[in-house]
């Protein structure tokens, strides 16, 4: 018999309660219930994000809504302004070069976070500038970006602001109109404590604006003033993810039980335990401004994370994640997002040290959870 904890960057734990709803008979989509379940889903949703924006919900992972406000938002002449600071940065501009969509980029070094002072200097050099596409955690180095001041310089302009908050948004604090942000991206597989499948998005009344320049969008399934159309109706233009979705009523429902400040608390005290535990361990934390959402961390000289990773996944049935493409071995990072309590941090903890004690690594068993419970028992 065989234990697992799920402490990756998605997917993430899912609560009993959300398991038990998607094992519910499948009802019909065109019908007063399923009306009905939308309006309430969407409303708590509204309370999520604290926004009133139109949402969205596309049967589609984070990806799907990426996509859809990149080829929507562009009218031609314009363009967009992508920020990369890893591989989900980098995203934004692959989609805009898949589609021929005319973008300038701003390349951030990997580790560290956008500086607002070069986003204002873009936006004033160039009018064409019609959106600015930015990500709130940076999953492939827990980056945490500034949003808010982003959404100050951004609302000054002609320009939108897009968030890619797929990772980290319902973890981190996020407050989508006092922060300005006209699209949020979201995936149901992070904090929002559902399996894989849905996106989430919300469209403030200036970049539903901008969708009317917009005068031939390269979508379908993905266009944008379709979902919107359909959404003022409680409906979807195509066939509804309708079990994810209840389900994801009854997780969403959870996080405004415990309310959202106490939500962005939680989360914050856990990513205070975990680096306060990673750093008595002896590893350095990677990003300059680490993540409420996941903290990664270096590994020490000569170990390679991949067999740390394996090691704990194998061993101890912590499902830890390792580095992306040029963090491949060279970093580790555990998720403390959604369905997480106090425990899971000590589970990851306990599970890095053991699984770095036997690569060799000189370290106390039981600093890294000790200075864990200290903050965890405030
Ligand atoms: N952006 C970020 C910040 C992410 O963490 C991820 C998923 N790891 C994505 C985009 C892609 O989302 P999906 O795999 O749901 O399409």
């Amino acid at each position: 018999m065989r234990k697992d904890y799920l402490l990756t960057p998605g997917p993430s734990q899912v609560p009993a309660e959300v398991l038990l709803r998607l094992a519910e008979p499948v009802f019909h989509h065109r019908t007063p219930r399923f009306k009905d379940m939308y309006k309430s889903l969407t409303e708590k949703l509204q309370q999520v994000f604290l926004t009133k924006s139109d949402v969205l919900v596309f049967a589609s992972s984070g990806t799907g809504a990426m996509e859809t406000s990149v080829v929507n938002l562009i009218p031609k002449g314009k363009k967009a302004l992508t920020i990369e600071s890893g591989k989900f940065g980098e995203r934004w501009t692959e989609i805009c070069a898949a589609f021929g969509i005319e973008h300038d980029v701003i390349k951030v070094e990997w580790g560290k976070a956008v500086k607002p002072a070069d986003v204002e200097k873009k936006l004033k050099d160039d009018p064409n500038i019609a959106a600015v596409y930015a990500t709130l955690v940076e999953t492939s180095t827990g980056v945490e970006h500034p949003i808010k001041e982003l959404g100050a310089i951004v609302a000054r302009t002609n320009a939108i602001l897009v968030v890619d908050g797929i990772s980290g948004a319902g973890a981190n604090e996020l407050r989508v109109d006092d922060w300005h942000v006209d699209i949020l991206v979201v995936g149901s597989q992070k904090a929002l404590m559902l399996p894989p499948g849905l996106a989430v998005m919300t469209v403030s009344p200036k970049a539903k604006a901008l969708t009317e320049k917009v005068v031939k969008a390269p979508a379908y399934y993905f266009d944008l003033k379709a979902a919107l159309k359909a959404a003022g109706k409680s409906d979807t233009p195509y066939t509804p993810a309708l079990t994810l979705m209840s389900a994801l009523d009854v997780a969403v429902a959870e996080l405004l039980k415990e309310g959202m400040e106490n939500v962005f608390a939680r989360h914050a005290k856990f990513a205070k335990a975990a680096r306060a535990g990673f750093e008595a361990m002896g590893l350095k934390v990677y990003p300059e401004r680490p993540a409420t959402a996941l903290t990664t961390v270096l590994m020490p000289e000569g170990i390679d994370g991949e067999e740390v990773r394996n090691i704990a996944e194998k061993k101890y049935g912590v499902n830890i994640a390792g580095g992306q493409e040029k963090l491949k071995g060279k970093v580790v990072r555990m998720a403390h997002m959604g369905y997480v309590g106090p425990m899971d941090i000590i589970i990851g903890l306990a599970a890095l040290e053991m699984a770095l004690a036997e690569k060799g690594v000189k370290i106390t068993l039981g600093s890294g959870v000790a200075a864990a419970e200290a903050v965890l028992k405030q």
